[in-house]
């Protein structure tokens, strides 16, 4: 669980404030709801042994028993994971379309988000592709508006696909991509707009250089979040 931040922070979601370096500290909910430990606010959250890493002596008496299959198969796991991941997107589709909205009314961090994401991608980019001219693929996960696609992906990455839940934010982006962008002699341009979860998502196997998640991971379960690194570190080897 991430440590509560904006704009992952959802009104009507718990968030655990985990002190710093230690997964498993204690902590509260948005709520002020206290808990011993990450595994134990997931087991009253989605009612599961929801993080991957828990084991079941750390979860305190009184909560709920871990099970003893896959994560999300115990007794009302699913029925508490859907409300879990449907408060989460309710809260999304209260808020407008726009900058302000997405970075939770800290609009004014744009810039030095930008300037950050941008000083963190290019040695990487350098590193592993080097100078050599290629086609570059990217996809921006839980995208909103198309924020970080428009200020930064799109720039770096000829093609960029979106991935995001909320139809009023895919529709904002699809505005806001609309025209395609020329960098040097290169046209770059968003391609798909996937209107899904991430939860429910798996990236094409092969099709991306770089896979995005800003401002948004925190929106997973620890399961799903780590079920989705699997999916998206997937990758197709050609001869
Ligand atoms: N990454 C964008 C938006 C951040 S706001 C930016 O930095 O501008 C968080 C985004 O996560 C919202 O667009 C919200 O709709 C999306 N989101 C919420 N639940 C999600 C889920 N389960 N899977 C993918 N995205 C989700």
């Amino acid at each position: 669980v991430t440590p509560t931040s904006f704009p992952c922070s959802r009104a009507t979601n718990s968030n655990f404030a985990a002190a710093a370096g230690e997964m498993d500290s204690r902590g509260f909910d948005s709520t002020g709801r206290e808990f011993s430990s990450a595994t134990e606010m997931w087991a009253q959250e989605i009612g599961a042994t929801a993080s991957a890493s828990a084991s079941a002596s750390e979860v305190p008496p009184g909560a709920a028993a871990p099970s003893n299959g896959d994560a999300g198969e115990e007794a009302g796991g699913e029925g508490k994971r859907e409300e879990w991941y449907s408060k989460g997107i309710a809260y999304w589709q209260g808020v407008e379309a726009s900058t302000e909205g997405v970075l939770g009314g800290y609009g004014c961090v744009n810039d030095a988000d930008v300037k950050g994401s941008a000083a963190f991608l290019r040695p990487l980019l350098a590193e592993r592709f080097g100078a050599v001219k290629r086609h570059l693929v990217a996809l921006d996960c839980g995208s909103g508006i198309g924020r970080v696609t428009k200020n930064f992906l799109i720039k770096h990455f000829n093609e960029v696909d979106l991935v995001e839940p909320v139809a009023h934010f895919l529709e904002a982006a699809r505005e806001n991509l609309s025209s395609c962008m020329d960098v040097g002699h290169d046209t770059h341009k968003a391609a798909n707009f996937y209107c899904i979860p991430l939860q429910d998502f798996t990236p094409e196997e092969g099709r991306y250089d770089v896979i995005w998640i800003q401002w948004c991971i925190g929106q997973l379960t620890d399961d799903d979040f780590i079920s989705f690194f699997n999916r998206a570190k997937v990758i197709r080897f050609t001869l």
